[in-house]
């Protein structure tokens, strides 16, 4: 039989009724014979993370303050939740194992481990499938770096040995036994790994969303749900912003050829977004996938005379900048002049040693610095070889009164980047939805 691997997010084991839900889904389908939990998150917008609640514990040991009333929190969102579901569980002796630990000195891995390792105790008894704990299995080099090689063989020969079973996501163990988790939303790279390792014909991540949207709902109301989406694409909208999976969770299912899909625990009639190779995505594509932006980036133009005919000058201006470790997004340029675009954060406090060396370095003519500028991603591999697509997006942007200040097409044809005023961020958004994704036919 295929398997289906499903990894369900915090907000879908915030409590019992969301475990009800997930116990639907896991029931409604017998090919979803894996499931990996996070810790319960937030239930309600003011309401805590359990995960960060467990940090808070720790936090308060380093501090020398009582740990107890927090601790009795965690213990009873847990309590509560097995009670309203029923289960002859008794989980005061994993809570009294944990204090205990707490009070002879643990590490921050370990304490914030200890949310996933519950959930996945809760929910595997609730759902009558094996509970298979990561430690010794997802495993880590003892300086702390991930093992792939390692951790996929020994996730298969564990897993062979359950037909159906619940994993915690988000941590594993170094050689020496000690618990390291992954960076925070890692349960995804988990639910990525127990993937990979079973074979599986689908990773399926639940959560509180139905899928990658075409643009932020914040800004575009009623936004469309992607329903394809290249691993590359996806890559781009990301990296623009556009967030629903951790980053490092693409890389083991992407290499197996795994399909991801977002799913919505809240709506599980949804298909939802899936997530695929090129070549899968290729049939029935519109001309665009998605929108993603992100504001706040200075532009550094450059001009002097003759620049093109000096040899590594680009070379020098990218060195001045390594020297302050600053990461650039962009690099427009002309005969005489070339843009940088770097995040304004990144620029705090050493924007003007910047600009000074850059004249005393590279005898530059002038050095002009505008602040205040979003860089807007249209993406899409729909796109490609198309014609008239980035008259399209100009003309959208120019009839909205959107001045553009910068223009960066990959050279694979996937996006087309445009640089905004913060101030316009939002109409030119609004505008490039509408002119590909409400009227595309215009
Ligand atoms: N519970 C962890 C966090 O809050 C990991 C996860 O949910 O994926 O970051």
């Amino acid at each position: 039989m295929e398997v289906k691997v499903a990894k369900f997010g915090g907000s879908s084991v915030a409590d019992a009724i969301q475990l009800r839900k997930v116990k639907e889904i896991v029931e409604s389908d017998p090919q979803r014979r894996y499931v990996v939990v996070s810790a319960p998150g937030k239930r309600f917008e003011e309401d805590s993370k359990l995960t960060d609640l467990l940090y808070l514990c720790k936090t308060h040991i380093e501090h020398n303050v009582p740990f107890h009333q927090v601790f009795q929190v965690i213990w009873d969102r847990f309590k509560i939740i097995v009670m309203n579901l029923g289960l002859q569980l008794d989980i005061d002796p994993y809570f009294e194992e944990i204090r205990d630990h707490l009070q002879k000195g643990v590490t921050n891995d370990y304490i914030a481990s200890r949310g996933e390792f519950l959930c996945a105790v809760i929910m595997a008894n609730y759902l009558g499938y094996d509970f298979v704990d990561p430690s010794g299995i997802i495993l880590f080099s003892e300086n702390g770096k991930f093992l792939p090689k390692e951790t996929d063989q020994a996730l298969r020969e564990e897993l062979l040995k359950h037909e159906k079973a619940v994993i915690p996501g988000f941590y594993g163990t170094r050689t020496d036994g000690s618990v390291k988790t992954f960076s925070r939303g890692g349960s995804d790279i988990t639910g990525a790994l127990v993937a990979r390792a079973v074979g599986a014909k689908v990773y399926e991540n639940w959560t509180d969303v139905s899928g990658l949207l075409k643009a932020d709902p914040r800004i575009v109301k009623n936004a469309q749900t992607i329903d394809r989406v290249t691993y590359k694409e996806l890559r781009e909208l990301s990296y623009m912003g556009a967030t629903v999976l951790h980053d490092e969770a693409v890389f083991p299912v992407r290499e197996a050829d795994i399909p991801i899909n977002i799913r919505n625990t809240n709506d599980p009639g949804h298909p939802g977004t899936i997530i695929v190779s090129e070549e899968e995505a290729r049939e029935n594509r519109g001309v665009i996938t998605g929108i993603a932006g992100r504001k706040d980036f200075t532009v550094i133009g450059i001009y002097k005379n003759n620049m093109n005919s000096e040899v590594g000058f680009i070379k020098r201006v990218l060195s001045i900048l390594e020297n302050y470790n600053v990461s650039i997004e962009h690099l427009p340029s002309g005969i005489d002049t070339v843009s940088v675009v770097i995040a304004t954060k990144a620029l705090e406090g050493i924007l003007d040693d910047i600009v000074e060396d850059i004249y005393r370095k590279l005898g530059a003519d002038t050095v002009d610095v505008h602040q205040n500028m979003s860089l807007i991603a249209t993406v899409g591999h729909g796109m490609t070889r198309r014609m008239g697509v980035a008259a399209k997006l100009f003309t959208a942007l120019a009839s909205n009164g959107v001045n553009i200040r910068m223009i960066d097409q990959g050279s694979s044809e996937m996006n087309i980047i445009v640089g905004v005023e913060n101030e316009d961020f939002e109409t030119a958004i609004k505008a490039i939805y509408e002119a590909f994704v409400e009227k595309p036919q215009e």
